[in-house]
């Protein structure tokens, strides 16, 4: 039987344009959206070593939780399909229907969906609750919220150091929900070169204490940047749409509305103010997420 998910390996392009020439950058994008059909970006990594320790665990059954438009959800639900393993989805408020893309997509790869209110799910780490679960659903592996646990940040520092051996660069771009593909950035990658974070999420304040946290390590090549929000997590503008847009005819460059258009949007507005040295070059991680967004309104 099959135990590991396929991967297929990505591009890094190159972005150009006046702006950028005249600010002496050399901005390439790591196409890492591109590595799996629908375990797709930071998600294909976060899960790999889950879904290892789950099989030698012996599990048949994986459970996790996740909102409406959860990437994670989507990327977990494929990944049992792929692999054979059963998934069970907590989500996150009342069902809807018709069920949107990304849930839709998610029962169609046989994920069991369970619904609390949002009360309830704010207890969702509580030994009652997850007692419950066991008694419903029998045994599982379980992954926490956006798939952020040791194994997901083990998998990013792999992902992070492969990227070091492959490309130079003084800059490695992101976009950040929980900040486990960060920790996993920070922990892969030489503290020569520095990280940047862009948080989807408004007052993303604490994520630095939670990263820190989790790196334990005493690195400081790495900040991040809480002013490209647009509202808020999961919020759109136009400004947002429009750039989208212009990305793709220009660049042939396509991102996803809830996480990559907000960084990178960041980093137009970072080069434009001069914020990069002259002559560097910024590395973006293109994270992935475009499956769930397409269909969102
Ligand atoms: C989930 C996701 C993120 C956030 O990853 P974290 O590890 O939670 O910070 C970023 N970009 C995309 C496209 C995602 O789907």
């Amino acid at each position: 039987m099959q135990t590991q998910l396929q991967y297929v390996s990505t591009p890094l392009i190159e972005l150009r344009s006046p702006l950028l020439s005249t600010s002496k950058l050399k901005l390439l994008v790591k196409r890492e959206d591109l590595n799996h059909p629908s375990v797709s970006g930071n998600k294909w990594w976060k899960l790999k070593y889950n879904l290892e320790v789950a099989q030698q665990l012996g599990h048949h059954t994986l459970l996790t939780f996740g909102g409406a438009y959860s990437n994670h959800i989507f990327a977990t639900a494929a990944a049992g399909r792929e692999l054979g393993l059963k998934t069970i989805g907590i989500i996150r408020g009342e069902e809807t229907l018709p069920l949107n893309h990304t849930l839709a997509f998610a029962e169609s790869c046989g994920m069991k969906l369970h619904y609390v209110s949002r009360e309830a799910y704010r207890k969702k780490t509580e030994k009652d609750f997850l007692a419950k679960l066991n008694d419903q659903y029998g045994d599982f592996y379980l992954i926490p919220e956006g798939g952020t646990n040791e194994l997901a940040i083990k998998g990013c520092a792999e992902f992070a150091n492969q990227l070091s051996k492959e490309v130079d660069f003084d800059y490695l771009c992101l976009p950040i929900g929980t900040g486990g593909t960060m920790a996993g950035m920070i922990k892969g990658i030489d503290p020569s070169k520095k990280i940047i974070g862009f948080s989807s999420l408004k007052g993303g304040g604490f994520l630095k204490e939670e990263i820190e946290k989790i790196t334990s390590v005493e690195k400081t090549n790495w900040s991040i940047n809480i002013d490209y929000h647009f509202g808020g997590y999961g919020k759109t503008t136009r400004e947002l749409m429009t750039f989208i847009e212009d990305m793709k005819m220009n660049y042939q460059l396509p991102l996803d509305q809830v996480y990559t258009v907000k960084m990178m949007m960041g980093i137009f507005d970072l080069t434009r103010q001069g914020y990069f040295k002259l002559g560097s070059t910024v590395l973006i991680l293109h994270t992935g997420g475009l499956q769930g967004t397409r269909f969102m309104k």
